[in-house]
């Protein structure tokens, strides 16, 4: 069996709003949603899923996920992108959720200077205001970066220093420096579909992926977005199963099996997402 833990799925969004069922089915009995021959043959075995909050409504929606199955947990944030609509009500939301024994992170947070629908002022009092809340509930973070490593990585190293922040960074999409940087703090980096996409302009994050050291690796789909390679723009979305892929890719990457790489990544989400849950 490849063990694999999905450690970033927006699972409680329209696009699974449908055939929610199916999807459930296909991660119990480790079934992929399409036959190719470039996908793995091997067993699979879904180990975990992540189920990250962008908001208050998606955040409760995913805590009430969480009790579907016992491989799903849940985390609350609100997304950068969302926090200039948020409200006094919604932080409080935030508040409560992150202090429930359910709640296993905090997240989705951070700093997006892509979409830049905040302005960035107030995405770093949102990212300072989940760090704080992480701080006093001794839960992991998971940090969003698009473009914006720079204001990034000093308050993380401020808050690892001062506050012993500890983390993820999903859908990790820098230089190796970064990597490095964020590795020498102490975090967990997660590759994505991007890492598993063919174009020469990610080939600075392949050589990213080749030096994180095999105890921080994680793998995610970010669903719904973002499907693997060569799944990408086949599929209408993406779905946790396919996490496998970028295991794969990864395994590719560094020379190794894809069993190593499950393994591994699925024994690091255990540790960073699940040490104080003692249900597993
Ligand atoms: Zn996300």
């Amino acid at each position: 069996m490849i063990p694999i833990f999905d450690t970033h799925a927006h699972l409680d969004l329209e696009p699974f709003s449908e055939d929610f069922d199916a999807v459930i089915h296909r991660l119990e009995s480790g079934t992929l949603p399409v036959v190719s021959d470039e996908l793995p043959s091997q067993p699979i075995q879904m180990t975990g899923v992540l189920l990250p909050g962008i908001d208050a409504q998606s955040s409760y929606r995913c805590v009430e996920l969480a009790q579907r199955l016992p491989i799903f947990h849940a985390a609350a944030a609100i997304h950068p992108n969302s926090v200039v609509n948020a409200t006094d009500h919604d932080w409080k939301i935030i508040t409560e959720l992150a202090f429930r024994d359910d709640v296993v992170a905090i997240g989705e947070t951070g700093l997006d200077r892509y979409w830049d629908d905040t302005p960035i002022e107030q995405q770093i009092n949102a990212l300072l205001k989940h760090i704080n809340l992480a701080v006093r509930t001794a839960k992991p973070i998971q940090i969003h970066c698009r473009d914006a490593w720079d204001d990034l990585l000093p308050i993380l190293r401020h808050a690892v220093k001062e506050q012993g922040l500890t983390g993820i960074i999903h859908a990790f999409s820098g230089e190796p420096e970064q990597a490095a940087e964020c590795i020498e703090l102490g975090f967990y980096l997660s590759f994505a579909g991007s890492v598993t996409y063919r174009n020469a302009k990610f080939a600075s994050l392949w050589e990213s992926a080749k030096i994180v050291p095999i105890n921080r690796l994680l793998v995610e789909t970010d669903s719904p977005y973002m499907p693997p390679h060569p799944l990408r723009g086949k599929l209408k979305r993406n779905e946790p199963i396919l996490a496998v892929m970028v295991a794969q890719r990864l395994a590719e990457l560094r020379g190794v099996t894809l069993a190593q790489i499950a393994e591994a990544t699925t024994q690091n989400a255990f540790q960073i997402l699940c040490a104080n849950d003692i249900s597993q």
